[in-house]
């Protein structure tokens, strides 16, 4: 089984603690609309557009005065690929899982301040055998794990024991709300919050978008939805809106539906932080 990651690199302390070299495994079951990786989305891979591309790039006409329609890819077999001439691209690279396993090792010495190796996405738990199989491997190599999920994987219990470092993500407390954006139910999130909450140690982050989940009542709808964790184990952290990820939607032939009105200032960060603290809660300042 061959693993597609479609961004690596290594940052510190941002997904998970120390140095760590960061895998983005392609695809994901969500689809939000503030993703800042719309890349990841599309299980399959995502054709990428570059500075360069002219519209005969495409000769199923997917690509009209220099825009590009994902949508009208569909079905297609993708011959542009083939052709190394029309400067589209396919967002990720394919590793043999031995491959990916000797990198993580030959950067052993990188993993400074107890770093390591984290999986992110896209979803990483899209594929679960293959995450727990190259989890499984990095344990038995004595090297620090990590995943950053959207938890909504119904059998996310059975890879715990693997994870060194979790986190998971929520984005919103309203069932319909969540749905509208994510294109996914919630049910299983707020169960595997609830649950893996009472036996392991995680980090929740929250992002939040303005007019979508950043009104002070919707400080207190987490706070209410999160009524049965057990919030010793919990730390929170809060992300707030950007844009770095807005080319890409376009790169991607992708409608990006953002408007520019979803960032959210500082005091409100800071007054959800403190809603949270006073239930009793952690937060992470970052
Ligand atoms: S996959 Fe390539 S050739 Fe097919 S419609 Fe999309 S851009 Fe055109």
């Amino acid at each position: 089984m061959k693993i597609k990651v479609f961004q690596k690199g290594f940052n510190f302390s941002q997904d998970g603690p120390g140095n760590r070299l960061v895998y983005h495994l392609q695809g994901c079951n969500m689809a939000c609309m503030w993703c800042s990786n719309p890349e990841g989305i599309n299980e399959k891979g995502s054709i990428m557009m570059s500075l360069d591309t002219i519209d005969e790039a495409c000769l199923k006409g997917a690509i009209i005065d220099g825009v590009f329609d994902a949508k009208l890819c569909k079905g297609c077999d993708r011959p542009c690929l083939e052709n190394k001439d029309t400067s589209l691209s396919l967002s990720y690279q394919e590793y043999e899982f031995d491959d990916l396993i000797d990198e993580t090792i030959s950067c052993k010495p990188m993993f400074f301040s107890s770093g390591g190796v984290t999986f992110t996405g896209g979803e990483p738990t899209l594929n679960l055998p293959l995450l727990t199989r190259l989890l499984k491997e990095l344990k038995a190599q004595d090297i620090n794990t990590a995943i950053e999920t959207n938890a909504t994987h119904p059998d996310l219990m059975s890879i715990i024991d693997y994870v060194d470092y979790l986190i998971m993500d929520l984005k919103h407390y309203n069932k319909e709300k969540h749905r509208n954006a994510t294109k996914v139910s919630s049910a299983l999130i707020k169960r595997n919050i609830e649950q893996i909450s009472q036996i392991k140690p995680f980090l929740l982050r929250i992002p939040l978008i303005g007019g979508f989940n950043d009104d002070l009542t919707d400080a207190q709808g987490f706070i209410d939805h999160l009524e049965n964790v057990n919030k010793e184990n919990i730390k929170v952290e809060f992300l707030q809106f950007h844009e770095y990820g807005k080319h890409k939607w376009a790169q991607c032939g992708l409608t990006y539906a953002m408007t520019g009105n979803e960032y959210v200032s500082n005091e409100r960060v800071k007054e959800f932080r403190q809603a949270f603290e006073n239930a009793g809660f952690k937060v992470v300042n970052t």
